[in-house]
């Protein structure tokens, strides 16, 4: 029998808390393997801390979404959200999946023709997008999504010099029962706005009102303000058929699905209270079917979820560098994981795994990253088991927003590596070195010497 490992003794404060009804965790199982590899050997050959994104779950999950909304609606396209994750490999294997892309800048814009998508495939959102942004997107036949007035005039002027109509939609920001409304990116629809939007896009005649789209919020948990959402839209819709006979091609309901990940002060564990693809999918169908679209034709149907296709797919590989006891007693672990690569340690509780089996007794601890910085905190308030120096852990579910909001921030960033359908490896992003991080500096002539 192997010799149980020893753990130093310690005293224990008893709080009465409140436990959810579901109970805490009695036991942390290990997570030893990612798509059937030795969570071990990938640190030994790419080192830690190490990015690991499985090409399977993102093509599994893509096709779960895909699926709900497909066998509830007949016309359905999904957009990648570039910004929740623009590693060209990623992109790739959504835009293989069939999806556009949906971009918010220049730069994304520039990523996604990089990555060999069709003009008239790529969605143009965001509040800054530069006249030549604007000039481009629409020689390209790509759907530019109005954010405010200043642009739609902007837009005006440019499209006097083409010869043929951009295609546009403008995003609508609207009351869908969730507080507070996320009323700063595009056109109110209760004030008015974005009805006088609509009236000044057609009586342009320089533009073509395609689409209507909004983006009502993000980790939405609610699928009624979906449902609010799209039949807001859809009223939208058939009143500029009245009113200016204006067929609206597309109703895009833009991203927000919740994933399983927990929000920091939740009551519920994420995977208690996330709604699923199919619960998402069938609030906003039900309420598109429901709308009277003129000659009964129903848009397409656009989604742009980014957070919700990705987030599973993705995960952190890590090492303890070392243990202590904070003044007031407390357990506090330093990993080698810190908030400047794991950016979504702000707004989440972070599911973290064991690689191997550990004691089954918990402590309250913290842990911290590796930052000489004192919000480097990975988990505050964690019951967990003891890890040592060098145990290896993985963190679940960090797909999104992480490998485009990371900072280079005192370390390198690490390597990001896919495990492909077939079990193989691919380093996708290299870990950065010196010159990485120095290509864009110079040093004037005087400090060259010192
Ligand atoms: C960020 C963003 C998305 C993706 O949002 P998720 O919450 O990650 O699903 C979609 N559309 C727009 C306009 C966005 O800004």
């Amino acid at each position: 029998m192997e010799k149980k490992i020893f753990e130093r003794p310690y005293i224990k404060k008893i709080r009465a808390g409140m436990p959810s009804k579901f109970g805490k965790p009695v036991k942390i199982d290990p997570l030893p393997f990612i798509d059937d590899l030795p969570v071990e050997e990938l640190i030994k050959q790419y080192g830690s801390p190490l990015f690991v994104i499985s090409e399977k779950t993102i093509r599994e999950t893509f096709r779960k979404a895909k699926m709900a909304f497909e066998t509830r609606y007949p016309r359905v396209q999904f957009a990648w959200s570039y910004k929740t994750n623009y590693l060209d490999a990623v992109c790739r294997i959504f835009h293989q999946e069939d999806a556009w892309a949906e971009v918010v800048s220049g730069f994304e814009y520039e990523k996604a023709e990089k990555n060999g998508v069709a003009g008239n495939k790529i969605i143009f959102n965001g509040p800054d997008k530069s006249l030549s942004d604007l000039k481009k997107a629409s020689e390209n036949d790509s759907l530019i999504h109005i954010d405010h007035f200043d642009e739609l005039y902007d837009l005006i002027e440019v499209a006097k010099k083409m010869d043929h109509k951009p295609r546009v939609a403008i995003r609508v920001n609207m009351d869908t029962g969730v507080y507070p409304i996320w009323d700063r990116f595009g056109f109110n629809y209760e004030n008015g706005d974005a009805w006088d939007a609509i009236n000044r896009i057609v009586r342009s005649e320089k533009l073509e009102l395609s689409g209507l789209h909004c983006h009502i919020g993000t980790y939405m948990l609610s699928t009624e303000a979906y449902r609010r959402a799209a039949s807001k839209l859809g009223e939208l819709a058939v009143r500029a058929f009245h009113r200016h006979n204006t067929l609206i091609k597309y109703i895009d309901i833009g991203g927000g699905f919740a994933t399983q990940n927990t929000l920091k002060g939740a009551y519920y564990q994420g995977y208690d209270t996330a709604p699923s693809f199919d619960e998402y999918a069938e609030s906003i169908t039900s309420a598109l079917l429901d709308v009277n679209f003129p000659d009964n034709k129903l848009p397409l149907l656009i989604l742009e979820t980014g957070r919700a296709l990705i987030d599973d797919a993705g995960f952190l590989l890590g090492t303890v560098l070392a243990n202590k006891r904070l003044s007031g007693g407390n357990r506090a672990t330093i990993l080698d994981v810190g908030v400047n690569n794991l950016f979504t340690s702000f707004w989440y509780d972070h599911e973290v795994n064991p690689v191997k089996d550990t004691s089954d007794h918990f402590e309250e601890s913290t842990f911290f990253g590796p930052l000489c910085m004192n919000i480097d905190v990975i988990r505050d308030a964690i019951s967990f088991p003891l890890l040592r120096k060098g145990d290896q852990f993985v963190i679940k579910r960090i797909g999104a927003y992480n490998m485009t909001q990371w900072m280079q921030f005192i370390t390198y960033r690490p390597n990001v590596v896919l495990i492909d359908i077939n079990g193989s490896t691919h380093v996708i992003r290299k870990m950065e070195d010196l010159n990485a991080v120095t290509a864009g500096e110079s040093v004037p002539d005087h400090l060259q010497k010192i």
